[in-house]
């Protein structure tokens, strides 16, 4: 369960002060799929910083799973980060001149998984993605359709509990799109994690269990037409 409170993110100070999200508060049940939409500028990125541990807010709690993430030192959300979360964002950064066997290793190394394990869990990314034959291909060499399917690969290869994903299929064309969709669902049935996609794409966001509306920095709409959020544990 992903549980957040009365969260804040307010940037800069006096005139200028800007509350990005402004009091919101959910409740996400461990393995469902979440929509989060909204118009560009009204938050939606800067939740999923901030539910993932990767940027602080200035007020409320963040608990998932029970562990409170607002009181974690540094250290430990950069654990955290690195054993129960994938991220898959636009600007994924991938190493161009790398293997696509080493790009989806990196994570291994942060999560100091034992070497021995490393190539074998990669290689199992690779191939749920269908990438096995680019193993030793340079990333730099992929399509844009591959290369966010290696950025999909290198945040599963983790098992993470939470995957988030920002605009997955923003750049793709629609056949691509599909694929890396369908990959997605199949990954949040398959390993039960749960999916927070921000997605513009109406289509995509009607797929997933629950959508939710950002307006403003507020949670304006929460659409729940399987009764997910109530079911949930
Ligand atoms: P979205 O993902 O919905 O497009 P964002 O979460 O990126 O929206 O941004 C929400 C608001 O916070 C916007 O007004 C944006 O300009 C502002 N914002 C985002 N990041 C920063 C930052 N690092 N410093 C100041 N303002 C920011």
């Amino acid at each position: 369960m992903i549980s957040i409170k009365n969260i804040k993110k307010i940037y800069g100070r006096g005139d200028n002060k800007l509350a990005a999200i402004d009091n919101v508060s959910l409740q996400i049940p461990s393995g469902i799929s979440v929509a989060i939409v909204g118009k560009s500028g009204s938050g939606k990125s800067t939740l999923m910083h901030v539910m993932s541990g990767l940027d602080s807010v200035t007020a409320g709690s963040i608990s998932i799973n029970d562990k409170e993430l607002t009181e974690m030192k540094a250290k430990e959300i950069d654990r955290f980060r690195s054993e129960d979360i994938g991220f898959i964002f636009q600007s994924f950064f991938i190493e161009a001149n790398h293997s696509c066997l080493d790009n989806v290793m990196v994570p291994l190394e942060i999560a100091r998984t034992p070497k021995n394990k490393r190539t074998s869990k990669a290689k199992q990314a690779l191939k749920a993605v269908g990438l096995s034959e680019k193993a030793s291909v340079n990333a730099g060499n992929l399509s844009g359709g591959q290369k966010q399917r290696l950025a999909i690969a290198r945040a599963i290869v983790n098992d993470p509990k939470i995957i988030f994903a920002d605009e997955p299929t923003g750049n793709l064309d629609s056949t691509t799109g599909d694929m890396v969709e369908k990959l997605l669902f199949s990954l949040n049935k398959k390993l039960g994690a749960t999916l927070l996609i921000v997605t513009h794409d109406h289509d995509l966001a009607k797929k997933c269990d629950i959508q939710v509306r950002i307006k403003d920095g507020k949670i304006t709409d929460v659409a729940d037409p399987h009764k997910k959020l109530k079911a949930g544990k």
